[in-house]
């Protein structure tokens, strides 16, 4: 198994390079972001092992690229510290799995492993109500044939509500789903978000598919006009 590890602390990488050699594996290393997009483009590796704070473009937008490209190596992603990567962003922009640095070899081993049993994920489809469209692999949202630029919380929000699209969501649900237990959060996030999201999905198009069904949440559903 071929495997990329972009990361530029360079004992680092070569160390974990030197255990996963010694393992079987032929590790290629790059130790910036531009050269690892690169090689992660052209170098046909069975899984990346990916920093995400690299000089020259960070692990987030390498990964963002790839899936744009319809390049769907596994990718297991390295953060230096908690709160450096944002979970739910990584996963959104198709990180396979995380670890978090300072990290126990045999782990890091275990989880590689793993990803490699699951191969290459499917490509995630396409949600789709009514003309509104959001692409989870490539991160765009569209109406018709208009590009919405949201940002990475109106996304999750956005595609929360899409998988669950005729239904009643509770703020609460809402909150749970798109923020991190650990923010400091309140229900009223969940309105000012809701707002931010019509002004972008509704009101330029003259539609209301965001709906408020007081007291109990929002639905988001195929608008009728
Ligand atoms: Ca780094």
């Amino acid at each position: 198994m071929r495997l990329l590890i972009v990361e530029d602390e360079q004992r680092m990488a070569n160390a974990l390079a030197r255990g996963l050699r010694a393992d079987g594996f032929a590790v290629e290393i790059a130790v910036d972001g531009r050269t690892g997009l690169n090689e992660a483009r052209h170098g046909s590796f069975d899984a990346i092992i990916l920093d995400i704070m690299l000089p020259g473009m960070s692990g987030y937008e390498i990964i963002r690229t790839l899936r744009g490209e319809d390049n769907w190596v596994p990718v297991l992603v390295l953060s230096a510290k908690d709160g450096e990567y944002d979970q739910s962003d990584g996963l959104d922009l198709g990180a396979d799995d995380y670890l978090t640095k300072p990290f126990s070899y045999v782990v890091l081993l275990a989880r590689l492993r793993a990803l490699l049993r699951r191969g290459s994920p499917a490509r995630p489809s396409v949600l789709t109500v009514g003309d509104l469209t959001l692409d989870p692999g490539r991160h765009t949202v569209q109406r018709g044939d208009s590009d919405i630029a949201l940002s990475s919380r109106e996304f999750s929000l956005l595609e929360y509500l899409m998988r669950n699209a005729d239904q009643v969501v509770n703020k609460v649900t809402l909150l749970d789903h798109v923020w991190s237990a650990s923010e400091d959060t309140h229900v009223n996030l969940v309105e000012v978000y809701i707002g931010y999201l019509r002004k972008k999905i509704d009101t330029p198009f003259g539609r209301r598919s965001l709906q408020t069904v007081r007291g109990a949440g929002y639905r988001l559903t195929a608008d009728p006009r």
